[in-house]
């Protein structure tokens, strides 16, 4: 059963709430729980306990697990032991989704782990991919559950409304778009690969949890009001869904530095990272990186090297080829060839391994962010108000890409191929855009003015700060 430290280790908090968060798996749905966590913690008169599964999908979860508990003594553990699952049922399919069935499957010992804790659990809040699962234990157990929503409102308003289209069309099918009243008009093509499948895993587990967020008491989003407006006035005023819970935009939220230090290769290639970046004029640097569990085929690789090389720009590329990082033993000169390194090298450095992102965007001398528009990648350059040129490759990162081109933060490639689909985007494109883009005056002058926004609405009295202050009063001892 979870207990907390007692009062005496907690100088100072009298009478205060406790929160149990319940995270999901993979890095994406980790960073936004951790960062959360350092924020509620550092106002005070809130306790954090956090349940975690072990061993970890990949080593990056697991190295920053370790770097939380270690940044934050007073944030609570409270292992939650899988029941045993059969993943042969479904041959091939995504590990992190395979992770987040097996958590749901296990979903129901949660109720001992809330229902047991002490002093007694205030609230709950859950991952998005738990979301069924667990909302129905938090309402027999009388607790509230609020969802952090790891990806943009955009993505929120399309999970609360697709199970909505998919009832319409009578379950015939989804059809050639998806729209999402209020928002806009997603086509299939940009839809995450699975959903037109309402067999697959992932569709059946989307609909569930799009269907019972209704039921939260609220939604958390890493986003603010200035960069989604129109997204998250529809999901408030109820055009999304009638009667859906509040929305509470409390982005951005601050990077924490978490990391375990367990890692030393990673160690010792930040730091290679930072020293080569501290010798490159302001705004110079074309940073390339597709997350943390995006494979990307060895022939686009090279077409990518290739464009990066042509395009004359100084880069710095993270490298991987697998989704999760425990099986990445491919090496950059195998792959790309030690006479590419030998022609860049200088101005162009390929990193293999986990680098500290937020750390890379904040550095004066990136001007551009060839990302894949992940969610927390996306938030992460408009914090530092680096411009980004979209490459999505599947998943959420079409409709954030979206977002991100509707709230002016950059250029979104729409014809460049997504996971799966054949055509390779060639050199000639790759040097082309990142040409244009780095060196378009008006996409730069545009992002600078959403970090200015951003900063504006962390700051007191800011839209969310605001919202931030609102939610944390309905955190209540009981
Ligand atoms: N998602 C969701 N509900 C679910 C499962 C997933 O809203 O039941 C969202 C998830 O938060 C993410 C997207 O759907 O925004 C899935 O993206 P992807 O497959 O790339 O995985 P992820 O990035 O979440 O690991
Ligand atoms: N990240 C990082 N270093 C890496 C790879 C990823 O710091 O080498 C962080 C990145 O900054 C972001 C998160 O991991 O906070 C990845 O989340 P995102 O939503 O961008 O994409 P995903 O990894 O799910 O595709």
């Amino acid at each position: 059963a979870a207990a907390i430290p007692g009062d005496g280790e907690l100088d100072g908090i009298s009478a205060a709430a406790h929160v149990m968060f319940i995270p999901s798996a993979g890095m994406a749905h980790l960073v936004p729980f951790f960062r959360f966590i350092s924020a509620l913690s550092s106002r005070g008169g809130v306790r954090c306990s956090i349940v975690t599964v072990l061993p970890t999908v990949s080593a990056a979860e697991a190295d920053h697990f370790a770097g939380l508990f270690a940044a934050f003594p007073s944030v609570h553990r409270v292992d939650l032991n899988l029941l045993p699952f059969d993943a042969s049922a479904f041959p091939g399919a995504d590990p992190f989704l395979l992770r987040w069935e097996a958590l749901r499957r296990s979903a129901h010992l949660l109720t001992q782990l809330i229902a047991g804790a002490t002093p007694r659990v205030s609230a709950v809040v859950a991952d998005v991919t738990l979301a069924s699962h667990v909302i129905p234990i938090t309402k027999r157990l009388r607790v509230p559950c609020h969802v952090l929503f790891i990806s943009s409102a955009a993505m929120l308003a399309l999970l609360a409304y697709f199970p909505i289209h998919v009832d319409k069309n009578d379950k015939s099918g989804v059809g050639d778009v998806v729209d999402v009243p209020g928002v806009r008009a997603v086509p299939r093509s940009c839809l995450p690969q699975p959903l037109p499948d309402l067999d697959h895993l992932f569709t059946k587990q989307f609909i569930d949890n799009g269907r019972a967020i209704v039921d939260a008491d609220s939604i958390l989003v890493n986003t603010f009001d200035a960069l989604e407006p129109a997204a998250l006035a529809a999901l408030r005023d109820g055009t999304v869904v009638p009667g859906f819970p509040p929305v509470y935009a409390i982005g951005l939220l601050k990077s924490v530095a978490s990391r375990g230090g367990g890692d030393q290769k990673a160690a010792a290639a930040s730091t290679a990272v930072a020293a080569w970046l501290g010798e490159q004029p302001a705004r110079s640097v074309v940073y390339v990186a597709f997350g943390s569990r995006i494979a990307v085929s060895h022939d686009q690789l090279r077409e990518m090297a290739a464009g990066l090389e042509a395009s004359g720009r100084r880069f710095l590329w993270v490298f991987k080829t697998t989704v999760v990082d425990r099986e990445d033993d491919a090496e950059v000169r195998d792959v790309l060839g030690g006479e590419f390194l030998e022609r860049v090298k200088g101005r162009g450095l390929v990193s293999k391994g986990w680098v500290d992102q937020d750390a890379v965007l904040g550095h004066p001398a990136v001007g551009l962010f060839l990302s894949h528009s992940g969610w927390n990648s996306i938030t992460e350059a408009v914090a530092s108000g680096v411009p980004l040129l979209a490459w999505p490759r599947g998943g959420d990162q079409r409709v954030n890409a979206m977002a991100l081109v509707s709230g002016g933060v950059g250029a979104w490639m729409e014809e460049w191929s997504w996971d799966g689909e054949d055509r390779l985007v060639t050199r000639r494109e790759i040097e082309e855009k990142v040409k244009e883009v780095m060196d378009d005056a008006a996409v730069r002058a545009s992002a600078a003015r959403v970090c200015e926004e951003a900063a504006m609405a962390v700051a007191e009295g800011g839209t969310s700060h605001r919202s931030m202050q609102e939610f944390a009063s309905k955190l209540k001892a009981t």
